[in-house]
């Protein structure tokens, strides 16, 4: 067993989560995230870990921080007094979570050319890419001779054909404005296919699956021999399923007439779309879990918000069915709704049994909580699988690939 470990980083415009991995052998012993940075009265350190007992240990820690600067010196510290006082000297590697890489393909060491990428990206992920190069400058500066990763979650997607990431719109809008779908997530969905493959017993390379995260942001990917060649979010992860506060697929015209007739601002338009609509605006919540209790309590939005919830999801496994040329090996569920609610996963398989696609519910019910399995029915002509996701996990691995991957070509 060696000191050596890896960081995990995911800036947000005023959180900093971490999740710190022993390398060899590799595996996660620590998550925790610095919150509310720049609020001196409520800034928070919240960090577990495993303990020898079996209970995890805690800690919360009001510490003040002005920046993301302040709170990744804040974050050291704490690593320095309770995993180990030589910490920054042990860290081999920091990956860092970007949302939006343009058309980048791989998880790319952080030179200025990949920041430049990063900062032209910022235009179509306005929230996201500016406090992610926060989290890469704070990094950078606390640990100066440490290689640093972006990955990315449009990376995945970067397979996509042109023919499912175009919009048809005017061309120059995609050459000059690099106006097409990106897809996002792709962390995840890379991390779904393969463990799913595992499941199966193929090779990624020979996989066909549809992947559905489903969580309070959620989209759904076709992936056929291992690469993804469709995915449910576009330009921006507001496109596809309907979520927990986004509208999802909808007529763009509707935009236009909201604008004209309400006398929308570009920001009203936007906060609409992306934090007031979705299930909070049908249901008057944005919680699954309310929406299935008061469903169940007989209110008649939340039955409204649930089957809309459920019918999108059913029919973007029948266009990714179509897309795969009808060969699946399998469809997998996760995130907190996939994983968690076999209430939903019943009602989304319902009605697909036509499609080859039979569940055993004793089996759905029991997979919940985190477990891994397999949901199908032994006549189901596709398997259905429960996989949780991993995230944080993946972007580790990745990076550690990149840098081996740097340091057998130096060497
Ligand atoms: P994100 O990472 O996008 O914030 P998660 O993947 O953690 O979201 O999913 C969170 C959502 O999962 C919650 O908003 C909740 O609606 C849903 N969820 C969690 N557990 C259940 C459950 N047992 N039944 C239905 N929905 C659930």
């Amino acid at each position: 067993m060696s000191s050596k470990k890896l960081l995990v980083l995911n800036a947000g415009s005023s959180s900093l989560k971490f999740k710190l991995f022993g390398v060899e052998p590799f595996g996660a012993s620590m998550t925790g995230m610095f919150d509310r940075i720049g609020d001196a009265s409520n800034c928070v350190l919240k960090a577990s870990a495993p303990s020898a007992e079996g209970k995890p240990k805690k800690w919360e820690i009001k510490i003040p921080a002005k920046d993301h600067v302040g709170a990744m010196e804040n974050i050291l510290s704490f690593l320095k007094e309770n995993v180990s006082g030589t910490f920054a000297k042990e860290v081999v590697a920091v990956g860092h979570r970007v949302v939006h890489g343009l058309d980048i393909s791989q998880p790319a060491i952080l030179c200025e050319n990949t920041v430049n990428k990063i900062r032209e990206a910022a235009v179509l992920a306005p929230l996201h890419n500016p406090p992610g190069l926060q989290g890469i400058d704070a990094a950078q500066k606390v640990f100066p001779d440490v290689p640093q990763v972006a990955v990315f979650d449009t990376a995945f997607h970067a397979t996509m054909p042109a023919h499912s990431y175009m919009y048809g719109l005017p061309y120059d809008l995609y050459e000059k404005h690099k106006i097409r779908r990106y897809g996002f997530h792709g962390t995840s969905h890379k991390y779904l296919l393969e463990q799913a493959a595992g499941m199966l017993g193929k090779p990624v390379s020979e996989t066909n699956v549809i992947t559905c995260h489903l969580g309070s942001g959620s989209s759904i990917a076709a992936i056929r021999g291992g690469k993804c060649v469709d995915t449910t979010m576009g330009m921006t992860p507001l496109e596809g399923l309907m979520m927990g506060t986004r509208s999802g697929d909808m007529d763009p015209a509707v935009v236009l007439h909201m604008q004209k007739t309400l006398n929308l601002s570009i920001k009203d338009t936007d906060t609409m779309l992306n934090k007031k609509s979705g299930l909070l605006g049908v249901t008057g919540n944005n919680d699954l879990r309310s929406v299935i209790e008061n469903a169940q309590k007989g209110d008649q939005r939340s039955a409204l918000g649930l089957a809309m919830f459920v019918y999108r999801v059913q029919k973007y496994i029948g266009a990714y069915t179509a897309s795969l040329g009808g060969n699946v090996d399998a469809i997998v569920f996760s995130a907190g709704v996939g994983e968690n609610s076999s209430i939903i996963r019943g009602l989304i398989l319902e009605s697909l049994k036509g499609m080859g696609l039979v569940m055993d519910s004793a089996a759905n019910d029991a997979t919940v909580g985190g477990k891994q399995g397999d949901i199908s029915a032994s006549n189901s002509r596709v398997r259905l699988l429960v996989i949780p996701t991993d995230e944080e996990l993946s972007i580790a691995q990745q990076t550690l690939e990149v840098v081996q991957g740097k340091a057998a070509k130096s060497a």
